[in-house]
């Protein structure tokens, strides 16, 4: 979603109201997908503080992932806010705070903006329900529709002889 700012650039002191709806699809990261079904809304303002651009908005929607124990999908909702200071590209010389966002001409791309603070006020894990019970590492069963028959076995003797001896060392 690409932003035009000309007319909060033109007006200094002036005040951008935003309420707009990105398209956004889906977000992967550090292994978990993220699909909006209905995209993610954004809703603050931008103000011209002369030098810069100051954004300010919250974001919400709603959020379609995996859990993190048994993989089935749940749907999450999602609100963060996002507070970033707009500098033009042109301008980068003078600026020395290195915590801003970049943009060029009079318009900026306002997914990579929500992309990014998504990515890091997100977590990466959700649960389907708190005492998910995941699945078996060994036979990939869902345990929350009843025990699989891995756990019943013996542990083969000769890995249970090499328990013994990490066991032994740890105490050591
Ligand atoms: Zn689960
Ligand atoms: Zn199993």
């Amino acid at each position: 979603m690409i932003i035009d700012l000309s007319s909060v650039l033109k007006d200094y002191g002036g005040v951008m109201r935003l309420c707009e709806k990105a398209d956004i699809k889906d977000i992967s990261f550090q292994g978990e997908k993220f699909v909006f079904p209905e995209g993610l809304l954004i809703k603050g303002k931008i103000t011209n503080n002369t030098k810069s651009l100051y954004l300010s908005a919250e974001v919400t929607g709603k959020a379609i992932t995996a859990c993190a124990r048994c993989l089935k999908p749940v749907e999450v909702d999602i609100s963060f806010d996002i507070s970033e200071i707009l500098v033009r590209e042109e301008e980068k010389e003078s600026v020395s705070d290195e915590d801003v966002i970049f943009y060029s001409g009079y318009s900026v791309d306002m997914d990579e903006i929500i992309i990014d603070n998504f990515i890091v006020n997100v977590p990466g894990k959700y649960l389907c329900k708190e005492d998910c019970k995941g699945l078996c590492p060994n036979c990939g069963k869902d345990l929350n529709l009843g025990e699989c028959t891995c756990e019943k076995e013996e542990i083969d003797p000769r890995w249970a002889a090499l328990a013994e001896i990490m066991k032994n060392s740890e105490t050591e």
